[in-house]
């Protein structure tokens, strides 16, 4: 059984004061809830506040980016041990909108991974196609290049943290959900590419999240469909009663 992974990409959104004041609606919530992995992915600016606001608790908290060199005059930019020394366990790689609008390439996607595996950070790298591939019956190829080329030169030894997130371009803030079969389907391609770059048994324990629109209200039909391990969510982990129903589907 893949234990399942929820977590709350908040981009960019709240102060640490507000990240404060979440965390202490969020966390007698979901208290004790140990059936799926809680992480939340504030801003950098927030990740001090959310560590000691989680501390103790059964809520991990992840960063939305890193710079894949260990220091150097790379201004605005943060690298792995700089999270690490705040606490920060996870880190989300190659996030749509990075693509789209910070220059991210399939290639920097790969330097980011190795360079988070290395830290011993547990990375969650985002996959997923815009409409125009979708309607141009280009997903699959989207989704193997993507994967290839992210986990190209890295070892299953050393995959072995790695979670991945589908997230068709398309569900991203638009309120347009992946049915469960259009999703259960990006998670087999998904799942092949990484047993054609890792082997099967790794394929068979990687946790593939699913991410666009998860509300509460679709949460439950999402999460229990076969091959979906659990679910990355924007807009609607802002609330702490309305992510908080997602973890508890
Ligand atoms: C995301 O940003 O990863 C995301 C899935 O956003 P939303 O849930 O708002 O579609």
């Amino acid at each position: 059984m893949r234990k399942k992974v929820i977590a709350a990409n908040w981009k960019m959104y709240k102060t640490p004061d507000q990240a404060k004041a979440f965390f202490h609606d969020f966390l007698p919530l979901v208290q004790g809830h140990d059936r799926d992995d809680i992480v939340v992915c504030p801003t950098y600016l927030s990740l001090d506040v959310a560590v000691h606001a989680a501390k103790g608790s059964n809520v991990a908290v992840g960063a939305q980016n890193l710079n894949w060199q260990n220091e150097g005059a790379y201004t605005g930019e943060i690298c792995a041990s700089m999270l690490l020394a705040v606490g920060v366990t996870h880190v989300i790689i190659g996030h749509s909108e990075r693509r789209q609008y910070f220059g991210e390439t399939d290639d920097t996607v790969n330097l980011k991974l190795k360079s988070a595996l290395e830290a011993g950070l547990i990375p969650i790298v985002c996959v997923g196609e815009v409409l125009q591939e979708r309607e141009a019956n280009l997903t699959d190829d989207v989704l193997r290049r993507q994967c290839t080329r992210a986990f190209h030169k890295v070892s299953a030894k050393k995959a072995h943290p790695l979670v991945v997130a589908y997230e068709p371009v398309w569900a991203i803030g638009t309120g347009k959900t992946a049915t469960p079969e259009i999703a259960a389907d990006a998670h087999a391609i998904i799942r092949s590419e990484a047993a054609s770059s890792f082997g099967e048994d790794f394929a068979e324990n990687l946790r593939i999240l699913y991410g666009g629109s998860v509300k509460p209200e679709n949460a439950n039909t999402l999460m229990t469909t076969d091959g979906i391990d659990g679910a990355l969510v924007g807009g609607a982990s802002l609330d702490p009663k309305s992510f908080a129903a997602i973890v508890k589907y």
